[in-house]
């Protein structure tokens, strides 16, 4: 069987195996990962490691900071604006999309901040990445989503008039899967449960500068507070660090990042072909802006989507139903998802053009 959940999602076989092994005993130690204290060195070794290892596999600078938070990738759409939106207040969206705006309805919340949207998809349907104007305002930073989970589009490369902008990035549907630098963002955030491991844990990686001059803040929403104290503030996921470090592991076995988004390139690419292909499917994402890892494609009928689905589950191809606002299908490839599986994918796909007059 084989999932195309857009989170949670696919992980690791191998990994789910050693969890499942190891889940009686942490490393002989008696206790189970689920029992053991996050003051012990057990934990604080382990976070360490996983620490180094997404360090390793992003190359991320030593002048910036790794935290291991919780709240999902939605609570940072308003710590992000409480932390960073500090001199003018001002921020700069671009609207790609459901989760974009979900990012300008909780910024619009607090007070003293503004957010203002430089560039929206809303004309076209959110099927492509909108061109980014040249930027004259003074804003405190500019928010992206960089992949857009629900829509299937996704930046391959930074506008080019986000020069010398400070840069906010919601990456939580691709983060570990496209060879993006860090440095040309000043903080990434993600919410682990699609391609780091097991929702409960946010990671967000931050340039330390921007950590000068944010106000005072509850301990939970500061980023100060939470680097001081290693995101230790309170009991932290301990679970869900133990098996997003696993994962680190696994994809440092795998080649890294690059090598992740070689074969995910693949995969893609396998499935597009396939739908450009067809005369049954079609892909609404304009093809310079296709995500590599959340694809979604039509038939053009409600009925023969919805049997579509109902058949691939019968077959083993689970949760290919697509997102409620846009409907159809939706396959997310991410890391874990083998290139077997898409070749599965699309066996099925062939056939069932064929079984409906194709
Ligand atoms: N941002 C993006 C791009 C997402 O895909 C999602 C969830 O699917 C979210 C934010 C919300 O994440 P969370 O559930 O971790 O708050």
């Amino acid at each position: 069987m084989y999932n195309f959940a857009a989170g949670p999602a696919v992980l690791p076989a191998e990994v789910i195996k050693q969890v499942q092994q190891e889940l009686t005993s942490y490393q002989k130690s008696g206790m189970s990962i689920l029992e053991i204290s996050h003051r012990s060195s057990l934990f604080t070794d382990l976070q360490a490691a996983a620490e180094n290892d997404l360090r390793r596999l992003m190359r991320i600078p030593t002048d910036y900071d790794v935290l291991f938070l919780q709240g999902g990738a939605t609570l940072q759409f308003t710590m992000t604006a409480l932390n960073l939106a500090k001199k003018s207040g001002k921020i700069a969206f671009v609207d790609t999309g459901h989760w974009s705006q979900r990012a300008i309805q909780e910024a619009k919340l607090l007070p003293k901040v503004v957010p203002e949207i430089i560039a929206s998809g809303k004309e076209n349907h959110f099927t492509a990445i909108p061109k980014v104007p040249k930027i004259t305002a003074d804003y405190d930073y500019v928010h992206l989503t960089v992949n857009n989970t629900i829509e299937g589009t996704m930046y391959h490369q930074l506008p080019a008039a986000l020069n010398n902008q400070t840069i906010v990035a919601d990456m939580s549907s691709i983060i570990l899967g496209y060879d993006y630098q860090v440095t040309d963002f000043d903080l990434i955030y993600a919410g682990a449960q699609k391609n780091i491991g097991p929702a409960g844990l946010t990671v967000v990686i931050l340039k330390h500068a921007l950590l000068s001059g944010i106000p005072t803040l509850p301990a939970m929403l500061s980023y100060p507070k939470q680097v001081k104290k290693h995101s230790a503030l309170n009991t932290p996921p301990v679970f869900a660090i133990y098996t997003a470090g696993l994962v680190f592991k696994w994809l440092l076995k795998q080649g890294g990042v690059s090598a992740m988004q070689q074969q995910n390139e693949i995969k893609a690419q396998l499935l597009y072909n396939e739908i450009a292909n067809s005369s049954l499917y079609r892909s609404p994402v304009a093809v310079a802006d296709r995500s590599l890892t959340n694809i979604p494609f039509v038939t053009g009928s409600d009925q023969l989507d919805a049997e579509f689905v109902a058949d691939a589950q019968a077959a083993g191809l689970m949760n290919l139903k697509g997102h409620r606002l846009v409907g159809g299908m939706r396959a997310s490839l991410y890391n874990a998802m083998p290139l077997a599986g898409v070749k599965r994918l699309v066996e099925f796909m062939q056939q069932f053009e064929m079984n409906h007059g194709g």
